[in-house]
C-alpha cells in the first residue's frame, strides 16, 4: 500500500461510523422513553470504559483525548449563555489535542499521567468559575472579533488556532502514519463541530460524545491488534502477518528473502543504535517494492511476497530495491563521538566529523509451486547470492 493511502485507510473506519451516526441521529426520536433517563449519562459510561481499558494498554494519550472530549461535553452540558466562552473552549480544546499528539508515553496512572489528567479536566472547571463569578476583565479579554463562515459565526483567534492544530495533525498523520494522530484528528474535528454547532437536544449531544469515546476505545483495540502484527522497529508487518498471508495465498506466488550484508560487522563498527536506524531505512526501501508486500522476517532479514508476479518480473522489482538500498546513505555521528558523549557534545555542530554510512542487501527468489516451503527455496537462493559475492539477487 503506498504511504499516502495508509492515513486515509486509518481514517476510513471512524469516518464511516460518524457518517452512520449522523444519518441515524434523527431516528433517536424513536428511542423508548425509559432509556431517555439513562442516555444523557452515556458519555460517562463510555469514558469509564475508556479509563478501564487504557489501564491494560498503557496508551494514555487516547485517554487524554477522551478526557478532552468529556470536558467538551461537560462544558456544553453546563450550557453557558456567553458565546465567547465557546470560542475560548474551541481554542483550549484544539491546543490540548495538539499537546497530546506530542506527549511521550509516560503511563496513565503515574504522577505525570495524573498531572496531565488534572490539567485537562480543570480547564472547564476554571471556565465555570470565571463564568459564575463573572470576572469582568476576563470577559473583556475573550471578546474576540468574529467572522461568518457559511452562516456559522466563529471568532478569528478560534479559527486560527483550530486550523493550525488541524493542519499540523493532518500533516503529522501523512508524514508519520500514526494511528494516534488519526484518532486525535477525528476527535478534534468532532469536538470543534459540537462546540460550534451544539446539538439541539441533550440526547443527541450525549450520543455523539459517546460515539467519540467509543471511537477512542476502538483505537485502543486497533493499536493492540497492530502491535501483534506490525514490527515496532521498522513498521513493517511481522512474522505472524507473513504466516497468515502465506496460508491465504496458497500456491502460485513468488516469495523473496532479503538479508543485509555484513550487518554484524556494521553493528560492531557503528553500534547497535546506528544499526537500528539503518535497519529502518532499509525497511523503508524494501517497503516500496513494486508488486509485492514486505515483511520483517526477523533480525536483519526481510521477506517479500508477490501474489501475482512471475519470477522474472519479481527479480526486476527486487533489483530496483537492491539498487535503491545501495544508493541510500545515512549520516551518523562517528563512533568516537558516540562512545565519548561528553566530548561528542562539545564537537556537535562544528561539522565535518559526521560520517556517511550505507549498506547493501542480497536476495533470493523462489516460486511457491512445489511442495517445499517457498521461503526455504528463497533462502537457498539467498545463500547463493551471498556466496557469489553479496549485493545481488539470485533465483
Ligand atoms: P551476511 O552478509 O552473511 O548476512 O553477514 P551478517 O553479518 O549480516 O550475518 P549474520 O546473520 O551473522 O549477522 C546478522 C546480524 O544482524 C547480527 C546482529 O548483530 C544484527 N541484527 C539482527 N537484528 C538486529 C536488530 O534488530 N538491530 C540491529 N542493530 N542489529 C541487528
Ligand atoms: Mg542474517
Ligand atoms: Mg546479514
Amino acid at each position: 500500500m503506498p504511504d499516502f493511502v495508509r492515513p486515509i485507510n486509518i481514517l476510513l473506519l471512524p469516518m464511516l461510523f460518524i457518517a452512520a451516526a449522523v444519518y441515524a441521529l434523527p431516528f433517536s426520536a424513536a428511542i423508548p422513553e425509559q432509556w431517555l433517563y439513562f442516555i444523557p449519562w452515556l458519555p460517562l459510561v463510555f469514558s469509564g470504559v475508556l479509563f478501564l481499558v487504557v489501564g491494560f494498554f498503557n496508551f494514555s494519550r487516547i485517554l487524554f483525548a477522551g478526557l478532552v472530549s468529556l470536558s467538551v461535553w461537560t462544558f456544553l452540558k453546563l450550557d453557558f449563555a456567553n458565546v465567547h466562552y465557546t470560542q475560548l473552549a474551541l481554542v483550549l480544546m484544539s491546543v490540548n489535542m495538539l499537546l497530546i499528539a506530542f506527549y511521550n508515553e509516560r503511563g496513565t496512572y503515574s504522577i505525570t499521567g495524573l498531572f496531565r489528567i488534572a490539567l485537562i479536566f480543570c480547564q472547564p472547571g476554571i471556565l465555570a468559575v470565571a463564568y459564575v463569578f463573572k470576572a469582568d476583565d476576563f470577559h473583556q479579554l475573550i471578546n474576540w472579533p468574529y467572522i461568518d463562515i457559511q452562516g456559522v459565526t466563529v471568532s478569528i483567534p478560534a479559527v486560527a488556532v483550530f486550523s493550525l492544530c488541524f493542519f499540523y495533525l493532518l500533516i503529522k498523520l501523512f508524514v508519520q502514519n500514526l494511528l494516534i494522530d488519526a484518532y486525535l484528528l477525528i476527535s478534534l474535528v468532532f469536538s470543534a463541530w459540537l462546540l460550534i454547532e451544539p446539538p439541539r437536544n441533550e440526547i443527541h449531544l450525549s450520543l455523539l460524545v459517546s460515539l467519540n469515546q467509543l471511537l477512542l476505545v476502538m483505537a485502543l483495540f486497533k493499536r493492540s491488534l497492530s502491535m501483534a502484527y506490525i514490527d515496532e522497529l521498522t513498521g513493517l508487518p511481522g512474522r505472524r502477518a507473513l504466516n497468515e498471508r502465506m496460508v491465504k495465498l496458497g500456491k502460485n506466488y513468488t516469495a523473496a528473502m532479503l538479508d543485509i550484508d555484513f550487518f554484524k560487522n556494521f553493528n560492531d563498527t557503528y553500534g547497535h543504535d546506528v544499526g537500528d536506524q539503518v535497519l529502518r531505512m532499509v525497511a523503508q526501501k524494501i517497503r516500496q517494492v513494486k508488486g509485492g508486500t514486505a515483511y520483517r522476517y526477523g533480525g536483519e532479514e526481510f521477506c517479500v511476497l508477490f501474489p501475482s508476479t512471475d519470477l522474472d518480473m519479481a527479480e526486476e522489482y527486487l533489483e530496483q530495491v537492491r539498487i535503491s538500498v545501495e544508493q541510500a546513505s545515512m549520516k551518523v555521528r562517528s563512533k568516537k563521538r558516540a562512545k565519548n558523549n561528553k566530548k561528542g557534545r562539545g564537537l556537535r555542530g562544528k561539522g565535518g566529523s559526521g560520517e556517511t554510512v550505507s549498506v547493501t542487501i542480497s536476495g533470493g527468489l523462489a516460486v511457491a509451486r512445489t511442495k517445499t516451503n517457498p521461503l526455504k527455496a528463497a533462502d537457498i537462493a539467498l545463500y547463493r547470492a551471498k556466496d557469489q559475492g553479496r549485493n545481488q539477487i539470485c533465483k
